[in-house]
Order: C-alpha cells, then sequence, then structure tokens
C-alpha cells in the first residue's frame, strides 16, 4: 500500500487527507497520515465556544468566520461528510457596512461592487466622497483600456497592483476611502503592493472586455439578478447568502474533514523538522524524535514553513516559498451587554481606511451578522489589527490589544467611554497571511513547474492561489492528483472534472 504523509492540518492538509481517503475508499491502494505542529487541528480555522463571568455562551471564531457562496468547494465537502444542514447564511436583513470616516461612521453606498459604482443616486447622495471624487469615479466609463491584450493574453501577463489599477480607473479617493480597506483588507495586504492578477484579475478582465470596470459591474449585477428572477428560491429552502459560515463556527468544517479521515490517522502537537528524499521513499523527521517513512509528502504549511522543509528537497523550490511575504494580524472578539451598545446594531461590519490612521482595519459584528452566536442580551464584535502597515501594534501584549481594541469600538460605537466588555480575548496570526505581491502567479507557476520534476512532493495551501478556505481545500485536492499520479494512480473523480488550474 502507498503511503501519503500530509504535513499541516489546516483547510488545505485536511482537504487533502479527505481526498485519499476517498481514492482509498473508491478502491485505491494507498492511506495517508497527517502531522500538526499546533495542539489544535484547523490552521487558521479556529472555534471556541466561551463563557463569560454570568455563563453566557458564545461561538468565537478566532481566524476565519465566513466562506462565500460563490465557491461551491465547502458546500460539497460538507455534502459528502454529512455536515451540510449545519451551514449557516449571513442574516441578509442586517447586511449593512460601515465605514470610518473621520469620528464618523458612513454606510457603504447601495449598488457599490468591490469598490465600483452600479447606481447613481446612492453615488450622488453618499457622504463617502468628495464631489470631485464622484466625477473622478465616473470618468471610469470613459477612460480607454491601458493596453489591448493580444490573443491568448490573460491578466497574469498584464499584472498590475490594486492601488495603481484604481487610482488609474477611478482616482486616489476611491482607492482610500473604499478599495483599500474591501478589497486590500480581504488579504491584509498592501494595495501599493498586492497582485491584481494573482488575487481579482476579473478586475482586468472587465477592463478588457468592457472598457471600464463601471459597465464591467453593471453587466455582472444584471446577469445575477437574471439569475435571481430565473431560479428564485425553492419554498422552504435556505435563504441565499453572500457570506456563510457553519452553526457551530468554521472549524466545524476542519472538525467534519478531520472525522471522516479517521482521528487515528492524524497526529497534533508534532512538528515536522525536515523532508529528505532517499530513492523513491520519502523520510520525514519529526520534533519527538521519530523518522516516519512514505512514497509521497504534500507539504500544506504556509509559505515560508514550507520553505523551512523544502530546503532538504529543492533549494530553487526553497527560495521560491521563502520569497513569498507574509503578514501579521490579531482577530479580538469581545461581547458587551446590549444595554451598554447603540440602539442601531443592523450592520454586519466597520471597515477603518487606514488613511484615518486607526490601530483598527475593521470590526465585524459577529452576533449581527450570523445566528446563535451570542445570547439575547448581548453583543458580539471582532476587532481586526495588524496588516502590512500596521505589523508594530502586535508588539502589544494581549491586554495592551484588548484595551486597543476597545477604545476604538467604545469611541466609533459613541459608548459610554469606560463600558468595559463582559468577556475578551486575542487570536494572533503571527505570519498568518500570504501577500499576493506583483508577479505572485509567475512564482507560483515556477514553484508548481519545479515541483512536477520531484515524484512524489507538492505543496498545497493558502501561500499559491487564493486565500479563501474553498481555494485551499482544492489546492489540498490538486496536491493529491499530483502525488497519486506520480505514484501511478489515476482517480476517477480527476477524469471525472479536471481540477483547473485557477482558482480564484
Ligand atoms: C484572521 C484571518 C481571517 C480570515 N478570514 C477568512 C474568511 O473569513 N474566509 C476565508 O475564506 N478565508 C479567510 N482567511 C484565510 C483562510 O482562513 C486561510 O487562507 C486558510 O484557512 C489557510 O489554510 P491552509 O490549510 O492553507 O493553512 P493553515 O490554516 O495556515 O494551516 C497550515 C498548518 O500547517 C501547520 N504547520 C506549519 N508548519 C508545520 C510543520 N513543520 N509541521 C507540522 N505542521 C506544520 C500549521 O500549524 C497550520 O495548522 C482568514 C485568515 C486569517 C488569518
Amino acid at each position: 500500500m502507498k503511503k501519503v504523509i500530509i504535513i499541516g492540518g489546516g483547510a488545505a492538509g485536511l482537504g487533502a487527507a479527505y481526498k485519499v481517503r476517498r481514492a482509498a475508499a473508491a478502491g485505491a491502494d494507498v492511506d495517508c497520515v497527517v502531522i500538526e505542529k499546533d495542539d489544535r487541528l484547523g490552521g487558521k480555522l479556529a472555534t471556541d465556544i466561551l463563557r463569560d463571568a454570568e455563563g453566557c455562551e458564545y461561538v468565537v471564531d478566532g481566524g476565519s468566520d465566513a466562506f462565500v457562496s460563490g465557491k461551491p468547494a465547502i458546500a460539497r465537502i460538507a455534502r459528502m461528510v454529512g455536515i451540510a444542514d449545519e451551514m449557516v447564511p449571513a442574516r441578509e436583513e442586517n447586511k449593512k457596512t460601515l465605514i470610518v470616516k473621520g469620528r464618523r461612521l458612513v454606510e457603504m453606498p447601495d449598488g457599490i461592487m468591490m469598490f465600483a459604482p452600479t447606481k447613481l443616486v446612492p453615488l450622488a447622495t453618499t457622504s463617502l466622497y468628495s464631489w470631485s471624487a464622484k466625477f473622478r469615479m465616473a470618468l471610469d466609463w470613459f477612460l480607454p483600456r491601458k493596453s489591448v491584450w493580444a490573443e491568448g493574453e490573460t491578466a497574469q501577463d498584464h499584472d498590475e497592483t490594486l492601488e495603481s489599477f484604481v487610482v488609474r480607473r477611478m482616482g486616489r479617493e476611491s482607492l482610500d476611502r473604499l478599495a483599500e480597506p474591501l478589497v486590500g483588507g480581504v488579504h491584509a495586504s498592501d494595495p501599493g503592493e498586492m497582485s491584481l492578477a494573482a488575487t481579482f484579475p476579473n478586475f482586468l478582465e472587465m477592463e478588457q472586455q468592457f472598457g471600464s470596470v463601471i459597465r464591467g459591474f453593471l453587466n455582472e449585477r444584471k446577469k445575477r439578478e437574471e439569475m435571481r428572477r430565473k431560479y428564485p428560491p425553492k419554498p422552504g429552502a435556505k435563504p441565499w447568502a453572500f457570506f456563510n459560515t457553519f452553526h457551530r463556527g468554521m472549524q466545524r468544517l476542519t472538525d467534519g474533514m478531520a472525522d471522516a479521515v479517521g482521528r487515528e490517522r492524524i497526529t497534533t502537537g508534532v512538528r515536522v523538522t525536515s523532508l529528505e528524499r532517499s530513492g523513491d521513499r520519502w523520510r520525514v523527521s519529526l520534533s519527538d524524535g521519530q523518522a516516519l517513512e512514505a512514497d509521497a509528502v504534500i507539504v500544506a504549511t504556509e509559505g515560508w514553513a514550507a520553505a523551512e522543509l523544502a530546503c532538504g528537497v529543492d533549494a530553487e523550490v526553497a527560495g521560491l516559498l521563502a520569497s513569498i511575504p507574509y503578514s501579521s494580524s490579531a482577530t479580538v472578539p469581545m461581547a458587551f451587554r446590549a444595554e451598554d451598545c447603540p440602539s442601531d446594531l443592523k450592520w454586519f461590519g466597520i471597515l477603518s481606511p487606514m488613511v484615518e490612521k486607526r490601530p483598527l482595519l475593521a470590526v465585524t459584528l459577529s452576533s449581527s451578522k450570523w445566528p446563535d452566536r451570542a445570547p439575547e442580551g448581548r453583543v458580539l464584535l471582532r476587532g481586526f489589527v495588524g496588516g502590512p502597515r500596521n505589523q508594530h501594534l502586535l508588539e502589544k501584549s494581549d491586554a495592551e490589544l484588548i484595551e486597543t481594541v476597545r477604545a476604538q469600538i467604545v469611541d466609533l460605537l459613541k459608548m459610554d467611554p469606560d463600558a468595559q466588555p463582559v468577556f475578551a480575548s486575542v487570536y494572533r496570526w503571527n505570519r498568518g497571511m500570504p501577500q499576493y505581491t506583483l508577479g505572485h502567479l509567475d512564482r507560483v507557476d515556477e514553484i508548481e513547474h519545479r515541483s512536477t520534476r520531484i515524484p512524489g512532493f507538492a505543496v498545497a495551501g493558502g501561500a499559491y492561489r487564493g486565500v479563501g478556505v474553498p481555494n485551499c481545500i482544492e489546492s489540498g485536492e490538486r496536491a493529491v492528483t499530483k502525488v497519486l499520479a506520480d505514484l501511478g494512480i489515476v482517480l476517477e473523480e480527476d477524469t471525472a472534472a479536471a481540477p483547473g488550474r485557477r482558482t480564484h
């Protein structure tokens, strides 16, 4: 029997392990083990059920808190592992995003798609932008394309930073007030460095196809409205929402996959310290002194951790992996008594643009966005700090971080300045978010190209072709396809639907 060792027990590693187990169930002579260095499985999916001093219970996601409907990998896995009925849509009735402007919170104008306005009246009446900025944004309709792509060229051939693109099409204020916190914020990235081809290639494609981002998004809006008319929700079906989660938090997904893989195949609290190829076998050394042997290895760790392990395998791959930068961040969940908060609590989140220079990137109002996150009479919020331009904040102690976020929340929500949370905690994501900088896809192509020449070796995870949890799962699955093919095992699942190369 062939054996695959999977290093890393996050979404990518467990997605890979679950695919190996499906292959085994379908008759392939293969099995796997997963080695995770932390005591907890899930990586950036980390849910805790916490209680305050009065015994009130909260479902707290310290890392990822949502997945988007448009990417089917999670729903597919949830159905297979039997947790589909635990998927919960966001409460669309509270779907509102607020943006910090000075000491005010301004509602994101209706019709904004990503950062492009698609409705005239809300754009004209919003106080988010100055009049000159509104006119500048409208200019996008008339500005020519930057270049006309040759036949067969893609966004990757015309990569550009988020900052360069948005400023060129819609002006600086559009970037500073919305595109930076909304689009850059998802990746905790500096818009001046962030590769559009690797993150949102559709912006570049829209410019090519429609000659304007606004025209591109208007077309997308029309298509969505047509789909909704054509396929109205079935009676009794769960309402559709852009964002979804699981009833008991996002970690339910990785826990569900771990159960399906079989916990006996998973070791936690042990780090892989080195990888070595000898003959056609792999030798995997562990921090507890043991060494394991395998026919294939999948390195589903952060890029920098993969670089350390790849050193003994291929120095160039290791160098390329090490060149993917990471930023650190922290989430700081805290709950208040409802009576301490102002009355309007029907919104999903607050974005704090970098130009506001606040020590806060965003706030999620978890108890409004999701059902069952906090009991009646309690308000659960989640502050998000760090990102490339605020790394110094992460040197603060937990108590200082909690106070920083508390002070921001009471200021923004006009609460009593002395209002204290009934509980607060800190989740630190040290070097947790890969930064897809200009040319990222070329680097990933090179890593994958070189890896094809290393039999029984593949990397997987958020460092490569999408940081979203569904992308990570698919990345793990692609890695399995690669290493099993190296071992002469071709999966029926893959011949039925060959996985695409790009999965943004
Ligand atoms: C704060 C935050 C919020 C996010 N929010 C969202 C969101 O709402 N929606 C969304 O889709 N995405 C979100 N993301 C992104 C998404 O959660 C991640 O990209 C994804 O979970 C990464 O999965 P992964 O398996 O690639 O890596 P990880 O989850 O990082 O897993 C890698 C694992 O490898 C382990 N490891 C490393 N080195 C070794 C070693 N030598 N030996 C053994 N184990 C090792 C690590 O301990 C870790 O558990 C968020 C990310 C962060 C940080």
